[in-house]
């Protein structure tokens, strides 16, 4: 396109996108010109005979962690961080406009567009031209670097999809990034592996793995591999990945950085500081010695660290000299050669080695970066801050669809549904949702949070008034109201029962948004001031319901809030697919028919149970759980909580390592009983029966059983942690059976895949293990699970907590943690959340499933579980509407409710339905069973995606990348070699004894040094020369779904019927697959 009407198509795009109404046929933006040199095309060339050193300017600019993320952004408090992202992109574009030889890569789109918005046009072309030329590379390019352990896979891909949309919106096909750069996570999962493949990326490269592992894969050049991203997806699913050498930092004595103290490079012929060979010795030595734990002759050095680049001059003009004088030497014998890269060159260069790589197929779980720091503490830090970020997920998933099946689009809902996309982004990011920011970052993203929840409560509530109101009733106008009928308000305090429409109001409606494309049935409770209710539904028929009082505990901390001191529980059935069921309840005067909710009488010589024909719990006289019967088993299984003391320590060496944000470390690993009598209340009822706990002055639980699950509810409640004794303290829950799991145990990866975890075992390394706790601790995202021949023990998670199972049949989870000293992992401040002066209450709820691990009639218990995963996940949402002036006659025939979807077959998730370009649709679909989980419902599954959304009207369906930002038939992977089986082999025997270096990572984070002392890791003795026997190569590799697909497949069974002229809209999908589309609607 020619400069002029380039220009033009600028100063109109960015109009447009004001106007959050910019249309975009073509997923790509049109900037893509033959003559576009980004990308692999761009890539400096390297000399096939030398050493190819790829210097990696780069900056690692953390969205929030020691500052929040506008503090980091314009630069503020820098008593605290000497960080300003503006300046680095400033300063770094000014650098690379004024030298094509330079390279730059970006990663966090949060920041990048924050700072585009603010950019002149001139500025914008000169940017993309710098994107044009593959001079400034977008990598990663996600809203945030997000961690691995505590996020949910919805979310990642959420935030994926929105920072790789913005990047094409505005660079077109050289905005794509390649690969993924997650340097500083905290460990690495393989669901990211399998995501980021899905997405079409070629390769991944990260910097924090268990230093042992590390140690393990450098001896055997094992450090770059192929790693199967999934058991079920087959190559699809396979990443290149990297682990870097020396985490994402410069080489010691080599950040020339303005943060840095090292010495700049001085070549003045004559002065007396003249430095130039001893660090161009220094820096060529450092890249032989890399080179030698890696397979080809190519090393990656990444020159940049933590919100590096701010005077990106001072960087790079040593960097060109560091450069010119290496090269230079290669006139006088010298092979190696030095250029500027970027992974994405690296990766290429990797490629066309033409050579043959290892492969992987467990996780980078827990990581350890020293034998004391292992980092599991994370997994669970902020416990209230994690589930609220599951509650954004969950409400933003509700304002997604209600904004995309709106009938009137209000101008302003992009921008307010976009505001929650982006803080959903920003929730992801390893210091966010890890909960390893210092406290006043975790309030701001906590507030960020609440602003956009309601900026999209706005579009709820319109859309819903449109939806809800019959024509009659607003038959004025067709625009969408100012004043609206109903409030439809959230209550987002219904963890502690309190919401102020249902709590003050004699009258009020509970309408339920049940954002899943099933069918669901559902327990409600709602928050009451009173015993005396009636509840109707939208056919006028009055239901059952149950009222019980709020537990004392809750109480307690709602003293200072709100009064309702009872909740009123009812079961709401078929609530439709994507679609919505409005109840109206009301206070009833006559107190005929009812009556104060009563505790069952005390038991004190028996078993007390509680439970349905399904499930039943027997509580033995001192108030524990002692017994499950379901499925026909009856076991022994007790729960109880208990307590870890965080150990407290200098940080000067290992040993003296305290528990941290980030670290879990107990004192000697001692478990602590909190209580040895609990104090017990029961509620029995038609709708749920209830075994209400006291366990101490700060921990108490509520176990219910609905009449009509197969599974138990416990929610607990934990805190104020006492710490008058100075100890800080972990608290974890305990479920203990008699199931035979032989040291094995299950946990999912972001919440899809299960991994087997075996006790005091890694897969691909003999681990030696200091923390026997904190070491066998892994990230639960949404499930634990334990099983042996006959029986099975599951527990679902609300949010993302640590586990384990540190004995056979035993499951740990840990709910809460508060601790008094800083682990000196670099956020200076002790994990001591407090609200109102006090210690911080956390409640959660764990739902327990048990029963036949085999042989069970009707669906497997796996596959139970996870529909009970996705519903408790995505539960109807509930909106609150005052009914002052409608009656209930008035309001059954003023108000309609409605389902737009047709209900999909129970292993299909609509994993995502959001409004993208205009008249666009971005549609994710998602077998949610893994294979083997279930005869019937692990079975292939075809749907016709016009009739699941047949109240859209749908003129094309293409088919995308996971992001949905490329077309999946015009998207190529790079493809890497496994080695053979018999290479795998001799790459153990050809292992060597010489190499010397042990190359632990400084796990402390730059900029706040941490002094190591080295304790007892001398080479060799970290076991990797033993270790070469009992590996395994991988030769089992898992197929796609074809082989399924063997005649007879019952795949049939859940083909929903359709015409022949729907053809192209009826799809497969195999266990565990997702498939996204782009579905563009018929103008109206
Ligand atoms: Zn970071």
């Amino acid at each position: 396109m020619p400069r002029e009407s380039l220009y033009w198509f600028v100063v109109f795009y960015i109009f447009a996108y004001i106007l959050q109404d910019v249309e975009m046929r073509n997923i790509h933006a049109p900037y893509e010109s033959p003559a576009s040199q980004c990308g692999y095309l761009s890539c400096h060339p390297t000399k096939p005979n030398m050493l190819n050193v790829h210097l990696i300017a780069h900056t690692h600019d953390d969205v929030g962690w020691l500052k929040t993320v506008d503090q980091y952004y314009y630069g503020s408090e820098t008593n605290i961080q000497k960080a300003g992202v503006q300046y680095i992109i400033d300063s770094v574009v000014d650098a690379l406009l004024k030298d094509p030889e330079k390279r730059f890569i970006y990663v966090e789109s949060a920041y990048f567009f924050k700072w585009w918005r603010e950019q002149t046009s001139v500025v914008q072309e000169s940017v993309q031209k710098l994107v044009k030329e593959g001079r400034l590379e977008f990598i990663g390019g996600a809203w945030s670097m997000n961690d691995e352990a505590t996020t949910h896979y919805q979310s990642i891909i959420d935030q994926f999809s929105w920072g790789l949309r913005r990047l094409n919106d505005t660079f077109g096909e050289c905005g794509r990034p390649r690969v993924g750069w997650q340097i500083d996570p905290f460990g690495h999962s393989r669901e990211m592996a399998s995501i980021f493949a899905q997405m079409g990326f070629d390769g991944m490269f990260f910097g924090r793995l268990d230093y042992q592992d590390k140690d393990e894969r450098l001896m055997t050049k094992n450090a770059e591999m192929i790693w199967h991203g999934s058991a079920n997806l087959g190559k699809t699913s396979d990443l290149f990945t990297g682990a870097l050498y020396n985490n994402y930092q410069a080489p010691e004595g080599f950040c020339f950085d303005i943060l840095c103290t090292d010495d700049p490079i001085i070549d003045g012929k004559h002065s007396p500081d003249n430095n130039v060979k001893e660090r161009v010795d220094a820096f060529l030595d450092y890249a032989k010695t890399q080179s030698k734990y890696y397979r080809t002759n190519n090393v990656i050095i990444t020159m940049g660290g933590d919100f590096t680049y701010q005077a990106a001059q001072v960087y790079y003009k040593n960097l060109d000299k560091l450069i010119r004088y290496s090269n230079a030497r290669q006139v006088n014998g010298s092979n190696i050669n030095l250029i500027y890269s970027t992974p994405s060159c690296y990766l290429k260069s990797l490629h066309e080695s033409g050579i043959t790589w290892p492969t992987k197929s467990d996780d980078f779980f827990p990581y350890a970066s020293d034998p004391h720091a292992y980092w599991t503490g994370y997994f669970t830090s902020r416990p209230t801050l994690k589930r609220y970020e599951r509650d954004g997920n969950h409400f933003l998933q509700v304002c997604k669809q209600l904004s995309a099946m709106a009938p009137n689009k209000s101008p302003e809902f992009e921008a307010h549904l976009t505001f929650l996309r982006e803080t959903l982004g920003i929730m992801q990011h390893h210091d966010a949702i890890t909960g390893t920011e210092k406290q006043k970052v975790a309030l701001d993203y906590a507030k960020r949070m609440s602003v956009g929840v309601r900026a999209c409560a706005a579009n709820t509530r319109n859309v819903l008034n449109q939806l809800s109101v019959k024509s009659e009733t607003s038959s004025r106008t067709s625009e969408p109201r100012a004043d609206y009928l109903l409030d439809f308000k959230i209550c987002p305090l219904l963890n502690i029962t309190s919401c102020p429409v249902s709590e003050s109001n004699d009258r009020f409606a509970l309408t339920l948004y049940n954002p899943l494309a099933h069918f669901t049935d559902e327990y409600v409770r709602v928050p009451v001031s009173h015993y005396n209710y009636k509840v109707i539904d939208n056919n006028g028929a009055a239901m059952n319901i149950q009222i019980l009082p709020v537990p004392h505990s809750v109480m307690k901390i709602k003293k200072k809030i709100l009064k309702a001191e009872y909740e009123l529980v009812f079961f709401a059935t078929n609530l439709p697919p994507m679609g919505y069921r409005t109840y109206y309840i009301e206070k009833w005067n006559s107190s005929e028919n009812f009556a104060r909710p009563n505790v069952s009488p005390k038991k004190t010589s028996s078993l007390t149970v509680i439970g349905n024909e399904h499930i039943k719990l027997g509580f033995d006289t001192n108030g524990f759980l002692s017994e499950v019967t379901a499925d026909g088993l009856t076991q022994i299984i007790s729960q109880e909580f208990l307590y870890y003391e965080g150990a407290k320590g200098n940080n000067e060496e290992f040993l003296n390592r305290s528990s941290g944000a980030y670290i879990f470390r107990p004192n000697q690993n001692k478990i602590h009983f909190v209580a040895t009598q609990v104090d017990i209340e029961v509620y029995r009822g038609e709708i749920v029966q209830e075994v209400r706990q006291k366990f101490n002055d700060w921990i108490s639980q509520v176990v219910r059983v609905y009449r009509a699950k197969s599974y138990a509810e416990f929610e607990w409640l934990v805190g104020p942690i006492p710490i008058n004794d100075n100890v800080g303290k972990e608290v974890i829950t305990r479920f203990t059976s008699g199931i035979e799991s032989a040291g094995t145990f299950y946990t999912d990866s972001n919440g899809r895949e299960m991994i087997k975890r075996r006790r005091n075992q890694r897969d691909t390394w003999n681990l030696k293990l200091n923390e026997e706790v904190s070491g066998n601790y892994y990230p639960v995202t949404t499930k634990i699970a334990l099983e042996d021949g006959t029986a099975r023990m599951a527990i679902l998670t609300d949010r993302a907590q640590g586990g384990s199972s540190l004995q056979d049949g035993a499951i740990e989870l840990m709910v809460h943690r508060r601790l008094l000293h800083d682990d000196a992992f670099g956020v200076g401040e002790a994990l001591n959340e407090t609200e109102q002066g006090e210690g911080l209450i956390a409640r959660g709820k764990h739902f327990f499933s048990f029963g036949q691990s085999g042989n069970r009639s009707g669906i497997s218990l796996k596959a139970t579980e996870r529909i009970a995963q996705l519903e408790n996940m995505l539960p109807a949402w509930q909106f609150f509407s005052n009914m002052k002036s409608y009656n209930s006659e008035e309001w059954l025939t003023s108000f309609k409710n409605i389902g737009i979807s047709l209900a999909l077959p129970k292993p299909v998730h609509l994993l995502t339905l959001e409004p993208w370009h205009q008249n666009q649709l971005l549609v994710r679909f998602e077998h949610i069973m893994e294979k083997g989980e279930d005869v019937l419902y692990s079975r292939p599954v075809q749907i016709n995606v016009k009739s699941v959304l047949s109240s859209f009207d749908i003129d094309d369906m293409r088919e995308t990348t996971l992001d949905g930002n490329a077309w999946l038939n015009e998207t190529e992977r790079l493809q890497f070699v496994p080695d053979s089986e018999q290479e795998v082999y001799n790459s153990y025997a050809t292992f060597s004894r010489s190499a010397k270096a042990i190359h632990l990572l400084s796990a402390a984070k730059p900029l706040l040094g941490v002094k190591y002392y080295d304790e007892a890791l001398p080479s060799g003795q970290l076991g990797a020369e033993s270790n070469r026997i009992k590996r395994a190569a991988y030769t089992e590799r898992p197929e796609l779904h074809k082989d399924d697909q063997a005649p007879g497949s019952m795949a049939a069974d859940f083909t929903l019927k359709s015409g022949s002229d729907h053809q192209q809209y009826t799809i497969e999908l195999s266990p565990m697959q997702i498939r996204t589309f782009v579905v563009t609607l018929s103008h109206v």
